[in-house]
Protein backbone atom coordinates (compact mmCIF):
# COMPACT_ATOMS: atom_id res chain seq x y z
CA UNK A 1 0.00 0.00 0.00
CA UNK A 2 1.14 3.37 -0.81
CA UNK A 3 0.66 6.49 1.09
CA UNK A 4 0.57 9.91 -0.74
CA UNK A 5 0.92 12.79 1.78
CA UNK A 6 -0.55 16.32 1.31
CA UNK A 7 1.59 19.17 -0.37
CA UNK A 8 3.40 21.01 1.85
CA UNK A 9 3.76 18.46 4.74
CA UNK A 10 6.84 18.84 6.27
CA UNK A 11 9.31 16.35 7.75
CA UNK A 12 7.88 16.14 11.30
CA UNK A 13 4.11 15.51 10.66
CA UNK A 14 5.85 13.11 7.91
CA UNK A 15 7.36 11.25 10.66
CA UNK A 16 4.52 11.50 12.93
CA UNK A 17 2.62 9.51 9.82
CA UNK A 18 5.23 6.74 9.62
CA UNK A 19 5.14 6.10 13.65
CA UNK A 20 1.06 5.68 13.10
CA UNK A 21 2.05 3.40 10.12
CA UNK A 22 4.83 1.48 12.07
CA UNK A 23 2.52 1.15 15.39
CA UNK A 24 0.32 -1.08 13.15
CA UNK A 25 3.10 -3.56 12.26
CA UNK A 26 4.31 -1.99 9.06
CA UNK A 27 7.40 -1.20 7.90
CA UNK A 28 7.47 2.40 5.76
CA UNK A 29 9.68 2.70 3.05
CA UNK A 30 10.17 6.76 3.03
CA UNK A 31 10.42 8.51 -0.43
CA UNK A 32 10.54 12.67 -0.66
CA UNK A 33 9.97 14.39 -3.71
CA UNK A 34 10.34 17.79 -4.40
CA UNK A 35 7.09 18.77 -3.51
CA UNK A 36 5.48 15.25 -1.98
CA UNK A 37 6.46 12.62 0.47
CA UNK A 38 5.41 8.72 -0.34
CA UNK A 39 5.19 6.25 2.06
CA UNK A 40 5.39 2.55 1.14
CA UNK A 41 3.83 0.39 3.55
CA UNK A 42 5.65 -3.37 3.66
CA UNK A 43 4.25 -6.20 5.60
CA UNK A 44 0.44 -7.54 5.58
CA UNK A 45 -1.70 -4.82 4.44
CA UNK A 46 -4.76 -6.90 4.13
CA UNK A 47 -6.49 -6.09 7.28
CA UNK A 48 -6.00 -2.07 6.90
CA UNK A 49 -8.12 0.31 6.46
CA UNK A 50 -7.74 2.28 3.81
CA UNK A 51 -10.32 4.51 3.79
CA UNK A 52 -9.67 5.55 7.59
CA UNK A 53 -6.08 6.33 6.49
CA UNK A 54 -6.70 8.60 3.62
CA UNK A 55 -9.43 10.64 6.00
CA UNK A 56 -6.22 11.65 7.88
CA UNK A 57 -5.38 15.24 7.35
CA UNK A 58 -1.96 15.00 6.55
CA UNK A 59 -3.50 12.35 3.84
CA UNK A 60 -3.48 13.11 -0.27
CA UNK A 61 -4.55 9.51 -1.01
CA UNK A 62 -4.14 5.93 -0.89
CA UNK A 63 -3.35 3.50 -3.16
CA UNK A 64 -3.22 -0.24 -2.96
CA UNK A 65 -0.25 -1.48 -4.97
CA UNK A 66 -1.29 -5.15 -7.24
CA UNK A 67 2.00 -5.89 -8.18
CA UNK A 68 3.50 -8.45 -5.68
CA UNK A 69 7.25 -5.63 -5.96
CA UNK A 70 7.22 -2.82 -3.71
CA UNK A 71 10.62 -1.03 -3.81
CA UNK A 72 10.73 -1.46 -7.47
CA UNK A 73 7.52 -0.13 -7.93
CA UNK A 74 7.19 3.21 -9.74
CA UNK A 75 4.20 3.43 -7.09
CA UNK A 76 6.77 3.60 -4.48
CA UNK A 77 9.26 6.42 -6.15
CA UNK A 78 7.69 8.25 -8.56
CA UNK A 79 10.65 9.65 -9.85
CA UNK A 80 13.07 8.14 -12.27
CA UNK A 81 16.11 6.07 -10.16
CA UNK A 82 19.85 7.42 -11.78
CA UNK A 83 22.58 5.37 -10.64
CA UNK A 84 25.83 7.16 -10.31
CA UNK A 85 29.15 6.30 -10.38
CA UNK A 86 32.03 8.28 -9.24
CA UNK A 87 35.86 7.92 -10.61
CA UNK A 88 38.55 10.49 -10.45
CA UNK A 89 36.37 13.03 -9.47
CA UNK A 90 34.31 12.26 -12.37
CA UNK A 91 30.86 11.41 -12.26
CA UNK A 92 29.25 8.62 -14.68
CA UNK A 93 25.38 7.91 -14.50
CA UNK A 94 23.10 5.68 -15.84
CA UNK A 95 19.48 6.77 -15.81
CA UNK A 96 17.61 10.05 -14.93
CA UNK A 97 17.91 11.74 -18.74
CA UNK A 98 21.29 10.45 -19.53
CA UNK A 99 21.88 7.52 -21.79
CA UNK A 100 24.55 5.22 -20.07
CA UNK A 101 26.68 3.35 -22.35
CA UNK A 102 28.68 -0.17 -21.58
CA UNK A 103 31.43 -1.22 -23.49
CA UNK A 104 34.01 -3.54 -23.73
CA UNK A 105 35.00 -7.39 -24.48
CA UNK A 106 33.16 -10.22 -22.68
CA UNK A 107 36.05 -11.72 -21.58
CA UNK A 108 39.20 -10.65 -20.76
CA UNK A 109 41.90 -11.80 -22.04
CA UNK A 110 45.25 -9.93 -21.63
CA UNK A 111 46.66 -6.31 -20.98
CA UNK A 112 47.04 -5.44 -24.16
CA UNK A 113 43.32 -6.37 -25.21
CA UNK A 114 41.83 -4.76 -22.13
CA UNK A 115 43.77 -1.64 -22.22
CA UNK A 116 43.27 -0.91 -26.06
CA UNK A 117 39.88 -1.47 -26.01
CA UNK A 118 38.88 0.41 -23.17
CA UNK A 119 40.96 3.15 -24.75
CA UNK A 120 39.21 2.84 -28.00
CA UNK A 121 35.60 2.90 -26.24
CA UNK A 122 36.31 5.86 -24.19
CA UNK A 123 37.49 7.43 -27.11
CA UNK A 124 33.98 6.73 -28.97
CA UNK A 125 32.04 8.21 -26.12
CA UNK A 126 31.54 5.11 -23.78
CA UNK A 127 30.90 5.96 -20.24
CA UNK A 128 31.40 2.64 -18.37
CA UNK A 129 33.84 -0.43 -19.26
CA UNK A 130 32.56 -4.12 -19.45
CA UNK A 131 35.13 -7.30 -19.02
CA UNK A 132 34.05 -10.63 -17.61
CA UNK A 133 36.62 -12.26 -15.59
CA UNK A 134 34.54 -14.79 -14.08
CA UNK A 135 32.30 -16.28 -16.95
CA UNK A 136 29.17 -18.51 -16.73
CA UNK A 137 29.93 -20.80 -20.01
CA UNK A 138 27.64 -23.63 -21.31
CA UNK A 139 30.90 -25.67 -21.42
CA UNK A 140 32.65 -26.54 -18.83
CA UNK A 141 35.57 -27.02 -21.29
CA UNK A 142 35.16 -23.02 -22.83
CA UNK A 143 37.13 -20.64 -21.20
CA UNK A 144 36.24 -19.49 -17.90
CA UNK A 145 37.56 -16.59 -17.36
CA UNK A 146 40.70 -15.31 -15.74
CA UNK A 147 39.15 -14.79 -12.17
CA UNK A 148 41.41 -12.76 -10.03
CA UNK A 149 44.41 -12.14 -12.26
CA UNK A 150 41.47 -10.49 -14.99
CA UNK A 151 40.38 -7.73 -11.96
CA UNK A 152 43.92 -6.26 -12.03
CA UNK A 153 43.87 -5.71 -15.30
CA UNK A 154 41.01 -4.17 -15.70
CA UNK A 155 42.16 -2.06 -12.82
CA UNK A 156 45.10 -1.42 -14.68
CA UNK A 157 42.50 -0.01 -17.74
CA UNK A 158 40.52 1.81 -15.30
CA UNK A 159 43.31 3.71 -14.26
CA UNK A 160 44.19 4.63 -17.44
CA UNK A 161 41.20 5.87 -18.69
CA UNK A 162 39.05 6.72 -15.58
CA UNK A 163 35.77 4.55 -16.94
CA UNK A 164 34.64 2.52 -14.01
CA UNK A 165 33.99 -1.25 -14.48
CA UNK A 166 31.35 -3.55 -14.82
CA UNK A 167 32.02 -7.32 -14.23
CA UNK A 168 30.05 -9.93 -13.13
CA UNK A 169 30.29 -12.36 -10.22
CA UNK A 170 28.84 -15.67 -9.84
CA UNK A 171 29.38 -16.35 -6.09
CA UNK A 172 29.35 -13.68 -3.44
CA UNK A 173 32.85 -14.43 -2.35
CA UNK A 174 34.27 -12.94 -5.15
CA UNK A 175 33.50 -9.44 -3.78
CA UNK A 176 36.26 -9.74 -1.96
CA UNK A 177 38.39 -9.31 -4.78
CA UNK A 178 36.37 -6.61 -6.72
CA UNK A 179 37.31 -3.64 -4.90
CA UNK A 180 38.03 -2.30 -7.94
CA UNK A 181 34.88 -3.26 -9.74
CA UNK A 182 32.20 -0.06 -9.73
CA UNK A 183 29.35 -1.56 -11.33
CA UNK A 184 28.75 -5.52 -10.28
CA UNK A 185 26.90 -7.41 -13.06
CA UNK A 186 24.62 -10.44 -11.74
CA UNK A 187 24.25 -12.47 -15.18
CA UNK A 188 21.32 -13.83 -16.32
CA UNK A 189 21.92 -17.45 -14.99
CA UNK A 190 21.94 -16.07 -11.55
CA UNK A 191 18.93 -13.61 -11.84
CA UNK A 192 17.18 -15.95 -9.52
CA UNK A 193 20.36 -17.19 -7.26
CA UNK A 194 18.46 -15.36 -4.17
CA UNK A 195 21.44 -16.11 -1.47
CA UNK A 196 23.47 -14.04 -3.89
CA UNK A 197 21.17 -11.38 -4.15
CA UNK A 198 20.42 -11.27 -0.78
CA UNK A 199 24.17 -10.82 -0.12
CA UNK A 200 24.30 -7.95 -2.82
CA UNK A 201 21.69 -6.12 -1.16
CA UNK A 202 24.04 -5.57 1.91
CA UNK A 203 26.53 -4.70 -0.88
CA UNK A 204 27.06 -0.58 -1.17
CA UNK A 205 27.97 -1.46 -4.92
CA UNK A 206 25.68 -0.91 -7.91
CA UNK A 207 23.95 -3.93 -9.27
CA UNK A 208 23.52 -4.67 -12.73
CA UNK A 209 20.57 -7.58 -12.95
CA UNK A 210 19.95 -9.10 -16.02
CA UNK A 211 16.92 -10.52 -17.09
CA UNK A 212 17.27 -14.47 -16.58
CA UNK A 213 16.94 -16.28 -20.34
CA UNK A 214 13.41 -17.67 -19.66
CA UNK A 215 12.01 -15.11 -16.80
CA UNK A 216 9.38 -12.81 -17.18
CA UNK A 217 9.26 -9.13 -16.38
CA UNK A 218 7.70 -9.42 -13.27
CA UNK A 219 9.86 -12.09 -12.24
CA UNK A 220 13.33 -9.36 -12.95
CA UNK A 221 11.21 -7.02 -10.92
CA UNK A 222 11.14 -9.39 -7.62
CA UNK A 223 14.89 -9.78 -8.43
CA UNK A 224 15.21 -6.37 -8.09
CA UNK A 225 13.21 -6.16 -4.91
CA UNK A 226 15.41 -8.62 -3.40
CA UNK A 227 18.32 -6.81 -3.69
CA UNK A 228 16.66 -3.44 -2.76
CA UNK A 229 15.25 -5.18 0.58
CA UNK A 230 18.36 -6.04 1.44
CA UNK A 231 18.94 -1.93 1.27
CA UNK A 232 21.50 -1.77 -1.76
CA UNK A 233 18.88 0.83 -3.99
CA UNK A 234 21.07 1.24 -6.58
CA UNK A 235 20.05 -1.56 -8.86
CA UNK A 236 20.00 -1.25 -12.82
CA UNK A 237 17.59 -4.03 -15.01
CA UNK A 238 19.11 -5.13 -18.33
CA UNK A 239 16.99 -7.05 -20.62
CA UNK A 240 19.35 -9.30 -23.12
CA UNK A 241 16.95 -11.04 -24.32
CA UNK A 242 14.76 -14.08 -23.70
CA UNK A 243 14.73 -17.80 -25.35
CA UNK A 244 12.26 -18.47 -27.49
CA UNK A 245 11.30 -20.51 -30.63
CA UNK A 246 13.22 -18.49 -32.77
CA UNK A 247 16.47 -19.68 -33.68
CA UNK A 248 17.73 -16.80 -35.67
CA UNK A 249 19.31 -14.69 -33.46
CA UNK A 250 20.77 -16.46 -30.01
CA UNK A 251 17.48 -15.01 -28.35
CA UNK A 252 14.95 -12.31 -29.10
CA UNK A 253 15.25 -9.10 -28.18
CA UNK A 254 12.41 -8.30 -25.77
CA UNK A 255 11.82 -4.53 -26.89
CA UNK A 256 8.42 -3.63 -25.18
CA UNK A 257 9.66 -4.79 -21.66
CA UNK A 258 11.71 -1.60 -21.81
CA UNK A 259 8.69 0.47 -21.91
CA UNK A 260 6.88 -1.51 -19.70
CA UNK A 261 9.90 -1.90 -17.35
CA UNK A 262 9.94 1.91 -17.14
CA UNK A 263 5.99 2.37 -16.77
CA UNK A 264 6.36 -0.16 -13.82
CA UNK A 265 9.60 0.65 -11.82
CA UNK A 266 11.48 3.58 -11.21
CA UNK A 267 15.21 1.65 -11.97
CA UNK A 268 17.14 2.97 -14.63
CA UNK A 269 16.55 -0.05 -17.45
CA UNK A 270 19.29 -0.76 -19.83
CA UNK A 271 19.64 -3.17 -22.97
CA UNK A 272 21.94 -5.84 -23.96
CA UNK A 273 21.68 -5.82 -27.73
CA UNK A 274 24.79 -7.80 -28.25
CA UNK A 275 23.57 -11.70 -25.95
CA UNK A 276 20.00 -10.53 -27.64
CA UNK A 277 21.14 -10.85 -31.02
CA UNK A 278 24.31 -12.50 -31.11
CA UNK A 279 25.42 -11.41 -34.32
CA UNK A 280 27.40 -8.40 -34.81
CA UNK A 281 25.65 -6.99 -37.85
CA UNK A 282 22.51 -7.33 -35.76
CA UNK A 283 23.65 -5.07 -32.72
CA UNK A 284 23.51 -1.65 -34.26
CA UNK A 285 19.61 -2.28 -35.27
CA UNK A 286 18.85 -3.61 -31.95
CA UNK A 287 20.45 -0.80 -30.45
CA UNK A 288 18.89 2.06 -32.27
CA UNK A 289 16.04 0.30 -31.12
CA UNK A 290 16.54 0.21 -27.68
CA UNK A 291 16.87 3.72 -27.24
CA UNK A 292 14.12 4.58 -29.23
CA UNK A 293 12.13 2.48 -26.59
CA UNK A 294 13.34 4.33 -23.79
CA UNK A 295 15.93 2.54 -22.31
CA UNK A 296 18.50 4.71 -19.83
CA UNK A 297 21.42 3.12 -21.66
CA UNK A 298 23.31 0.43 -23.62
CA UNK A 299 25.93 -2.68 -22.24
CA UNK A 300 27.79 -3.29 -25.55
CA UNK A 301 30.51 -5.95 -26.57
CA UNK A 302 33.33 -4.52 -27.95
CA UNK A 303 36.35 -6.33 -29.66
CA UNK A 304 39.39 -5.62 -31.36
CA UNK A 305 40.10 -9.02 -32.66
CA UNK A 306 36.65 -10.40 -32.43
CA UNK A 307 37.13 -13.73 -35.05
CA UNK A 308 40.13 -14.93 -32.50
CA UNK A 309 38.28 -13.46 -28.73
CA UNK A 310 38.19 -16.15 -26.39
CA UNK A 311 34.15 -15.73 -26.06
CA UNK A 312 31.37 -14.33 -28.06
CA UNK A 313 33.21 -13.03 -30.74
CA UNK A 314 30.07 -13.45 -33.31
CA UNK A 315 28.50 -10.74 -31.70
CA UNK A 316 31.08 -8.42 -30.90
CA UNK A 317 31.60 -4.99 -32.81
CA UNK A 318 34.79 -3.73 -33.51
CA UNK A 319 36.22 -0.48 -32.05
CA UNK A 320 35.35 1.30 -35.30
CA UNK A 321 31.97 0.32 -35.51
CA UNK A 322 31.09 0.62 -32.03
CA UNK A 323 32.44 4.83 -32.73
CA UNK A 324 29.92 4.63 -35.76
CA UNK A 325 27.29 3.34 -33.97
CA UNK A 326 27.58 5.88 -30.91
CA UNK A 327 27.41 8.58 -33.66
CA UNK A 328 24.33 7.66 -35.11
CA UNK A 329 22.95 7.28 -31.52
CA UNK A 330 23.37 10.49 -30.45
CA UNK A 331 20.45 11.05 -33.26
CA UNK A 332 18.09 9.02 -30.99
CA UNK A 333 19.11 9.80 -27.72
CA UNK A 334 18.35 13.64 -28.77
CA UNK A 335 15.06 12.48 -30.03
CA UNK A 336 14.17 10.84 -26.50
CA UNK A 337 15.68 14.07 -24.85
CA UNK A 338 18.70 12.38 -23.45
CA UNK A 339 22.19 12.98 -23.08
CA UNK A 340 25.16 10.68 -24.27
C1 LIG B 1 27.86 -11.38 -20.35
O1 LIG B 1 27.50 -10.21 -20.12
O2 LIG B 1 28.95 -11.65 -20.88
C2 LIG B 1 26.91 -12.47 -20.07
C3 LIG B 1 27.33 -13.69 -19.82
O3 LIG B 1 25.63 -12.05 -20.13
P1 LIG B 1 24.26 -12.84 -19.81
O4 LIG B 1 24.28 -13.17 -18.36
O5 LIG B 1 23.21 -11.85 -20.20
O6 LIG B 1 24.24 -14.07 -20.69
MN1 LIG C 1 29.31 -12.31 -23.48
Amino acid sequence: MIVVLKQGVTNEEAEHVVLLMEKRGLSVHVSKGEAQTVLGLVGDTSGFDAAAISAHHLVAKVIRVQEPYKRANRLFHPRDTAVDVSTDGVVHRIGGGTLGIIAGPCSVESRDQICGIARAVKKAGAGFLRGGVFKPRTSPYSFQGMGCGGVDLLAAAKKETGLPLVSELMEIHQLEVFDEVDIIQVGARNMQNFNLLKELGRCKKPVLLKRGLASTVTELLMAAEYIIAGGNERVILCERGIRTFETFSRNTLDISAVPFLKQKSHLPVIVDPSHATGDASLVPAAAKAAVAAGADGLIIEVHNDPENAFSDGEQSLTPPAFASLLEELKKYAALEKKTL
